[in-house]
């Protein structure tokens, strides 16, 4: 299967996505449940970003469920990046 180089997924960005606490982790798995973009995945019952290209740049919507605090973003000190919406907030 074919697919065009260089060619991406609008609003799908490698300068955001969400960084782990594990000393701060329970591993409730509310954030894998609640993204629906394949982000995380359960490895062994700890909760991984996998897939952060999947992630949309701005969104929060796993930090808003995270009951550790235990979520922060690569990309939020970036004076450039924007709050955003998408099906997960
Ligand atoms: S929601 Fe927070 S505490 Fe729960 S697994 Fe995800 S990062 Fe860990
Ligand atoms: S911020 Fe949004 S898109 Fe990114 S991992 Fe969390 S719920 Fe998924």
């Amino acid at each position: 299967m074919h697919t065009k180089p260089g060619r991406k997924a609008k609003h799908l960005s490698k300068n955001w996505y969400p960084v782990l606490n594990y000393e701060q982790c329970t591993a409730c798995g509310a954030c894998l449940r609640k993204c629906s973009h394949g982000v995380y995945e359960d490895k062994d019952g700890m909760m991984v970003v996998v897939s952060p290209e999947g992630c949309v740049e701005g969104c929060r919507g796993c930090q808003k469920l995270c009951p550790s605090g235990a979520i922060s973003y690569f990309g939020e000190q970036n004076p450039d990046s924007k709050p955003g919406s998408c099906c997960c907030t």
